[in-house]
C-alpha cells in the first residue's frame, strides 16, 4: 500500500521534515513515506521549494543522504508543492472569501486522494494557518478512510522556535539561538530534541456521501449532517410473535398478516445493496416483484412465528398463496391497512418515516424510508 503524507505549510518548512522524519526514523515500527504532498499559500510555495528542494544543498537532499536513503524512493518535488487559491493568488488567508476557496480546495484534494483503494494517507495538521489545518482535518472527517491518520507534530520547544532545526539528523549538532539583534543567547544539541507525532482518532464519515458528487463544503456538511440525524433517531425492530412494531419509541400492534408483510419490505431493505440506503428506494419493490414463489415463502416463514404450521391460520394462507389467487390487491389493501393503523399510533412525522410509501406514477412501487443500519432485528 502507498502512503501518501499530506503536510499543511505557510512560511514553516520545518513542519514537513519532521513529519517526514517522525514516521520513517523514529517511530517504532516506522511507517514508510511513499510521497509527499503540500498544500500551502503562494508566499509559503516559495519558501518550501527554496528552503527544501531548489538547490543541490536543500534540506530535503541533505536528509535524504544523512539516512542513506535514495532520491527516487520519496516522491517528492516542486510539483508536489501546491499553491492554494487556484487562479485567485491567495498570498495568505485573510478573508472570509480566501477561507471558503481554500477550505473547499483542501477538502477536494483529500477526496481526490481517497480514491485509490490502495493508498493510505497521513494527514498532517501542524503546519500552516489555522483554517488549513481545520480544513485539512474536516476532509478527511468526510473522506477518510479505515487506513488514513489524522496527525499532529509535536517538537520540543526550544527546536520549534529555531528555524534552522528541520530533523533529528544521525551526527549530533549544535544550534544556536541567537536575539533579534543576532545575539547568541542560547547552543542548544539536537540530541536534546524530540520529535512525536501524535495521532489524533476521528469520526469516518465517508459512508454517507457518494463519492461522484462534485459539492461544495457547505452542501457536503448539510447532507451528512441530515442522514446522520437520520440515522441516531429512526431506529426500527419487529417483534414477530407479539405482532409488534417498534418504531423509535412508539410500539404499534398490528394484525398477524400486516405485520408479516411490513417485515417482507423491512427484509428487503436489509438485503439493499448501497451503503446507506436511508432515502434510496431501490430497494423498493412493485406489486408485480411482490407477487413471487419466492416472497410467498418468506411470508410464510414470517407467519409460522405467529401460528405454528399445524395451524388452520397457517394452512390457509398456504393454500391461497398457492393458487396465486391473491393477486394485487392482497398487498395493496394490506399496506393500506397497515398505514392506516401507523397513522393512528404515530405523529405526522414518524408516520411519514414508517409508512410504507409509495412511489412512482405508472409502476408503482413500495418501499419504506429507513436505513438498513436502523433495522435493529
Ligand atoms: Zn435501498
Amino acid at each position: 500500500m502507498k502512503t501518501i503524507l499530506v503536510c499543511v505549510a505557510g512560511i514553516t518548512p520545518q513542519i514537513i521534515t519532521e513529519t517526514l522524519y517522525y514516521y520513517i526514523i523514529e517511530k517504532k515500527p516506522p511507517i514508510w513515506i511513499d510521497e509527499i504532498n503540500v498544500l500551502t499559500t503562494s508566499a509559503g510555495k516559495e519558501v518550501i521549494i527554496n528552503s527544501l528542494l531548489k538547490k543541490e544543498s536543500a534540506i530535503f537532499y541533505k536528509f535524504l543522504s544523512d539516512y542513506n536513503i535514495s532520491r527516487q524512493k520519496i516522491k517528492f518535488n516542486e510539483n508536489s508543492v501546491i499553491q492554494l487559491g487556484g487562479d485567485s493568488y491567495i498570498k495568505d488567508i485573510s478573508t472570509d472569501i480566501d477561507s471558503a476557496i481554500i477550505g473547499n480546495e483542501i477538502v477536494n484534494f483529500i477526496k481526490n486522494l481517497t480514491i485509490d483503494k490502495n493508498t493510505r494517507i497521513i494527514c498532517s495538521i501542524a503546519g500552516g494557518r489555522k483554517t488549513m489545518s481545520v480544513y485539512l482535518s474536516l476532509g478527511l472527517q468526510l473522506y477518510g478512510r479505515e487506513q488514513d491518520i489524522l496527525s499532529h507534530t509535536l517538537v520540543s520547544s526550544d527546536f520549534e522556535s529555531t528555524q534552522d532545526f528541520f530533523y533529528v539528523p544521525p551526527v549530533p549538532k549544535n544550534i544556536e539561538i541567537k536575539d533579534k539583534n543576532g545575539k547568541i543567547i542560547k547552543i542548544i544539541n539536537t540530541k536534546d530534541a524530540k520529535i512525536v507525532c501524535s495521532e489524533i482518532i476521528f469520526v469516518r464519515l465517508r459512508n454517507f456521501l457518494n463519492i461522484k458528487d462534485e459539492l461544495f463544503y457547505d452542501d457536503l456538511v448539510n447532507i451528512v449532517q441530515k442522514k446522520v440525524d437520520y440515522c441516531g433517531t429512526k431506529l426500527i425492530s419487529i417483534d414477530l410473535k407479539n405482532r409488534a412494531l417498534l418504531l423509535g419509541n412508539k410500539k404499534v400492534i398490528l394484525k398477524p398478516i400486516e405485520i408479516c408483510i411490513y417485515n417482507l419490505f423491512l427484509s428487503n431493505k436489509k438485503k439493499c445493496e448501497q451503503e446507506f440506503c436511508g432515502d434510496c428506494t431501490d430497494c423498493y419493490m412493485s406489486l408485480n416483484e411482490m407477487r413471487s414463489q419466492e416472497l410467498y415463502a418468506n411470508l410464510l416463514e414470517f407467519y409460522k412465528f405467529i401460528y405454528t404450521e399445524n395451524s388452520g391460520q397457517y394452512e390457509r394462507l398456504k393454500e391461497s398463496l398457492k393458487k396465486d389467487g391473491k393477486g394485487d390487491d392482497f398487498f395493496s389493501q394490506n399496506i393500506s391497512k397497515i398505514n392506516k393503523t401507523l397513522k393512528q399510533h404515530l405523529n405526522p412525522f414518524e408516520f411519514a418515516v414508517y409508512k410504507i410509501s409509495k412511489i412512482g406514477k405508472y409502476n408503482k412501487r413500495y418501499g419504506i424510508y429507513v436505513d438498513k443500519k436502523n433495522i435493529l432485528s
